[in-house]
């Protein structure tokens, strides 16, 4: 057989901007300023323009980027953080770790995207409850498509909540014509490596249209400091970006539009060749998506068992993002009211994901198709 289809291949990435990087890093290896050396404020400065925000402030991770974005807003104790159920764990975790407690709201059907309604509905409930300050909103932009940002910023306002972007899958998507990165009050990436602009290691960004909000960031990702070292103005933490990961970063950006591209490409053959067979992604109204992860669903988990079989054996790699929603998790069940979330619950059940990355050759394409089909 074939070699087996690869679910990402970093290596094909690499191949492509091999003397880039090469020269990317050596720049480094000359001046040996590991940290906040000049790339860093260069990949700040080129992601800002990517999406039109007016300040970017890079950190360690994605998880530090949303950390850093609530502690600047002073969450804490006693504070209701509201989130989707079906995400990544990362969400959930931040406002638990600053002691602020996160409230699960249900994702809608179709785009897997947190539902507005169901979320205005959770608040209500929080402020009838009257245990906890409603604070801020979490949404998170699943899989590389974007969040409803027009129906929850409105909410927001209305509540008087602080808007998080949890872009870690996403950026380089579109609502609506803008990209993602000034949708809400922050906005938080990830360069982790599988996300569609990843670094070699751990890395993540903060966007925002405030100076105010980009200056306290700056401060909290290097121990909470004033305008000299060591002046302490806040409890802040080890927060930054290393200076190889911004060269690294800034090398991957030279092709990460082509690679949108082509990201694109593959979905829209696996939609031509894939609808019918299995339900496709429904995809966000007036949106372009970064193509994270490209997730089928099937009519339930015994069906999905059959085919990541079937699949396996056709060597087609698969996923399953997620496998149980975040409330359902050891960790957060004692943090949750109890309140059924049924769409997170049944769409762990029977999601998959397919390989989607842009060195999939035509014929990895088609072989994947083939095995999804039946017919390999
Ligand atoms: C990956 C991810 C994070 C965390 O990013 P890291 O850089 O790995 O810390 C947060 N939220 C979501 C939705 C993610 O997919």
């Amino acid at each position: 057989m074939d070699r087996a289809v690869p679910f990402l291949d970093l290596k094909a990435q690499q191949a492509r901007i091999a003397a880039d990087l090469r020269r990317r890093i050596d720049a480094v290896l000359a001046h040996c300023q590991f940290i906040l050396g000049p790339e860093v404020q260069e990949l700040e400065q080129k992601l800002a323009e990517f999406c039109g925000a007016a300040h970017c402030v890079s950190v360690s991770s994605g998880t530090d980027a949303l950390q850093i974005a609530l502690m600047a807003e002073g969450i804490g104790r006693g504070d209701a953080v509201f989130l989707p159920a079906f995400t990544y764990t990362a969400t959930a975790e931040v406002p638990l770790v600053l002691g602020a407690v996160p409230v699960f709201v249900d994702v809608d059907p179709d785009t897997f995207q947190i539902d507005p309604a169901h979320l205005a509905a959770r608040v209500a409930q929080v402020r009838a409850a009257g245990q906890l300050r409603p604070r801020a909103v979490i949404g998170v932009d699943l899989f590389g498509q974007p969040a409803d940002w027009p129906a929850i910023a409105a909410l927001a306002a209305r509540e008087g909540l602080f808007t998080l972007d949890d872009c870690a899958q996403s950026f380089g998507a579109a609502l609506h014509g803008a990209r993602l990165g000034r949708a809400a009050d922050a906005t938080a990436i990830s360069f982790f490596p599988s996300k569609p602009l990843g670094g070699y290691g751990d890395g993540g960004a903060l966007l925002t249209e405030s100076a105010e909000r980009a200056a306290l960031y700056r401060s909290l990702r290097t121990h909470g400091e004033g305008t000299t070292r060591y002046d302490v103005l806040r409890t802040g933490m080890n927060g930054r970006l290393d200076t190889l990961q911004a060269a690294v970063l800034l090398s991957k950006l030279t092709v990460f539009e082509a690679e949108l591209a082509a990201r694109e490409r593959i979905a829209a053959a696996y939609d031509a060749a894939l609808s019918g067979a299995v339900q496709i992604p429904v995809r966000v109204p007036d949106s372009t998506s970064a193509w994270a992860v490209y997730a089928i669903l099937l009519p339930d988990s015994a069906a999905r068992d059959r085919l990541q079989a079937q699949l396996k054996a056709a060597g087609v790699p698969s996923a399953i993002y997620y496998p149980r929603p975040l409330h359902h998790q050891p960790a957060y069940a004692a943090a949750h009211d109890g309140t059924a979330l049924p769409v997170s619950e049944n769409l762990a059940s029977r999601i998959m994901a397919l390989p989607i990355h842009p060195d999939l050759t035509d014929a990895d394409v088609a072989r994947v198709c083939a095995a999804v089909r039946g017919n390999s």
